[in-house]
């Protein structure tokens, strides 16, 4: 069965048919996808500027269409669920996102949200922090590969070896930690960085990893409105670590860090979507939108039955039928 009919029917399916409404076109909610997705692909880095995309942008839709909004993330998180099955039982591919942003750009909360409606055991989520010594005895990539989903499986990172390019590259005292030898620290080394992450990327694509890459762009002004929100809101003083407030002195830095790495890394097989972080509902749907597009742009269906297991099949059906 095509992938299109397949998710229809187990819409139709899902849905009480009571009251259901008017039948989803799937090929309709994966168009309406594309349209929030993709003005925020960034797939050629050579021209792509962070001036460009304006953390506030929301393509027009007002805050009065918000409930509109979240009816579509709710429709878009019901196709995923959907298109993960499919990814699931397929066995064959598998789907990495990776989620890079400054502090309370909203990763945590979208994350949780998009995947909401996922099978749980089709996905699994890392974090990566600080490096142990353990991880700074290795590679700089070794944490992270150990961690790629299997075949079937969506992954994701929150925050990835991208920070080796951004928080390293902002505070050189990382670098010094990472024992490299010195020779091998140049002024080149952000240049050779990207290189080997667009290299290892393409090598995974080539093997059946989709990958999707997210860059949740905040204001600096919104992030001050959410850093006060928690030093405000007891139930989210737990959110506020001291440490976030002082990365805002290098705010620039991390600016011109994210510009050139998605100016590096951006490419057709491993795009960039730089998403517009300081609303956000938005948020939500255009990441929910960019994952059902790479879901969509797979050949993903279900594994199809030669005639033998059809009749084996019938004949097991029979036998059930025919028992006590
Ligand atoms: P939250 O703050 O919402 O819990 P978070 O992703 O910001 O989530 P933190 O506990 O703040 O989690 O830890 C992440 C910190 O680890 C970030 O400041 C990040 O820059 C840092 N980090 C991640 N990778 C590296 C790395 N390779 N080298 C140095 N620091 C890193
Ligand atoms: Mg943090």
């Amino acid at each position: 069965m095509k992938m299109k009919e397949a998710i229809t029917q187990r819409l139709a399916l899902r849905a009480n048919s009571a009251e259901a409404g008017p039948k989803v076109k799937v090929s309709e909610l994966i168009k309406r996808a594309r349209g929030f997705s993709k003005p925020f692909r960034v797939t050629d880095g050579a021209r792509f500027r962070l001036k460009d995309v304006d953390p506030g942008e929301t393509l027009s839709v007002s805050s009065e269409d918000k409930p509109r909004a979240k009816e579509a993330l709710a429709l878009g998180v019901e196709v995923l669920a959907e298109l993960q099955d499919m990814l699931y039982a397929q066995d064959s591919w598998a789907v990495l996102l990776i989620f890079q942003a400054m502090d309370a750009a909203g990763k945590d909360g979208a994350i949780k949200h998009v995947m909401s409606g996922v099978n749980p055991q089709g996905c699994q989520v890392y974090s990566f922090k600080a490096p142990t010594s353990e991880d700074l005895d290795h590679d700089y990539l070794w944490r992270c590969l150990k961690c790629l989903p299997e075949r079937g499986r969506i992954g994701i990172f929150n925050r990835s070896y991208y920070e080796e390019t951004l928080v390293v590259r902002v505070h050189r005292e990382y670098l010094e930690k990472q024992k490299l030898p010195p020779e091998l620290v140049t002024k080149s080394i952000w240049k050779e960085r990207y290189q080997d992450i667009r290299d290892v990327e393409r090598y995974l694509t080539r093997n059946g990893i989709a990958i999707c890459k997210f860059f949740l762009h905040v204001s600096k002004k919104e992030q001050k409105r959410r850093f006060l929100e928690r030093l405000e809101n007891p139930e989210k003083y737990w959110k506020y670590s001291a440490n976030d407030a002082k990365e805002r002195e290098f705010w620039n830095d991390y600016m011109e860090a994210y510009e050139d790495m998605i100016r590096h890394t951006a490419t057709p097989a491993a795009p960039w979507y730089v998403v517009p972080a300081d609303n956000k509902w938005f948020t939500r749907v255009v990441v929910a939108a960019a994952v059902i597009e790479t879901l969509a742009d797979l050949d993903l269906h279900y594994p199809t039955v030669d005639k033998q297991k059809r009749r084996e099949l019938a004949a097991a059906r029979r036998a059930l039928s025919a028992s006590k």
